[in-house]
């Protein structure tokens, strides 16, 4: 089978200390081979860019995807409705400056959904004040909470994911490496980190965010938000 290189870059701080095609050749796979670079992988998956990327895996070809987290990659590619799930891919890390993310924020900034983790609950969703998520309860529990506004994320504000039980939102230029998708195998979260967020009262908690979510012109912010995004 053809073997084909896609190389991933998710955003201009995520650099790699390493070059992907030796790291290739290290681990016994040939880097001889037709390669790929995607720039800008964050960027690209928004709605306005994600065209573009819809015949990155059409041929059927062995991929050998090069990232400095897999997992982002995947949950990115997911969120931009690219298909690659249906092909022969095999995922390789390569070494990545973490550093650079805990002195400048990445742009865009929002979160993407781990689809394997997810179980619907809808946490995320109660929880922002700024309309990033959708819930649609007709769904299956894995695909019922969308990110439908990313741009309405507030840039550095990681406070869902911190509630998610499943661990599976990831930001992707989020310093933390529990909450950007450098870990495969994360834990869940227990109630303490609930209750403590929500003051021993979830319940009532979630529905005084969800009033004053209501009292929030969400066309104004979303407008603030993609200018000052554009003009940053
Ligand atoms: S909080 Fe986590 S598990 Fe619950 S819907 Fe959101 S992403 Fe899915
Ligand atoms: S990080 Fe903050 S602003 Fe962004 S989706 Fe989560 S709660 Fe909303």
């Amino acid at each position: 089978m053809k073997t084909r290189v896609i190389i991933f870059n998710l955003g201009s701080i995520d650099r790699f200390t390493a070059d992907p095609l030796q790291v290739l050749r290290e681990g016994g796979w040939s880097a001889d081979v037709d390669v790929v670079e995607v720039a800008e992988l964050a960027a690209q998956v928004l709605p306005k860019g994600r065209a573009l990327l819809q015949g990155l895996f059409a041929e059927e070809v062995h991929y050998l995807c090069c990232a400095s987290r897999p997992r982002t990659v995947r949950a990115l590619l997911d969120f931009g409705n690219v298909e690659f799930r249906s092909q022969k891919v095999t995922w390789i890390t390569v070494p990545y400056d973490a550093g650079a993310l805990k002195k400048e924020h990445g742009k865009p900034w929002f979160p993407v959904i781990d689809r394997e983790r997810c179980t619907g609950c809808g946490i995320c969703h109660d929880y922002c004040l700024f309309s990033t998520y959708i819930l649609d309860n007709s769904c299956e529990p894995a695909s019922r909470v969308e990110v439908k506004n990313p741009l309405n994320c507030k840039a550095g504000c990681p406070a869902c994911a911190r509630l998610c039980r499943g661990n599976a939102l990831i930001f992707p230029f989020c310093p933390e490496a529990a909450l950007n998708g450098a870990l495969d195998e994360v834990g869940r979260t227990g109630d303490d980190a609930l209750l403590q967020a929500f003051e021993a009262d979830p319940l009532k908690v979630l529905a005084e965010r969800r009033r004053k979510r209501r009292l929030i012109d969400d066309k104004k912010l979303a407008d603030a938000e993609r200018d000052s995004f554009v003009g940053g």
